[in-house]
């Protein structure tokens, strides 16, 4: 069972109705992965479960995203880093 973190909506394990997260995400060049970006040797660890997921409904990742980045831009006007 697939549970959306935005709104707990729940998704059919292996349905293409939600985003998997694997860690985190980062702005700018601080490190972070988004999707199959772990090398082979880690990705056994990752299937192991010690790596957390996020899950997203696809039409809350888009929400979350856009409001990531309206925070990117705010920050960037306002002159906070
Ligand atoms: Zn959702």
């Amino acid at each position: 069972m697939i549970r959306c973190i935005r709104c707990g909506k729940v998704h059919e394990k292996g349905s293409e109705d939600y985003f998997s997260i694997h860690g985190n995400i980062y702005i700018g060049d601080h490190g972070g992965v988004v999707g199959n970006n772990f090398p082979t040797f880690a990705r056994e660890i990752i299937t192991k479960g010690v790596v957390s997921m996020t899950y997203f409904c696809l039409g809350c990742f888009r929400s979350e995203v856009d409001g990531w980045i309206e925070m990117v831009e705010l920050n960037k006007r306002t002159g906070n880093r």
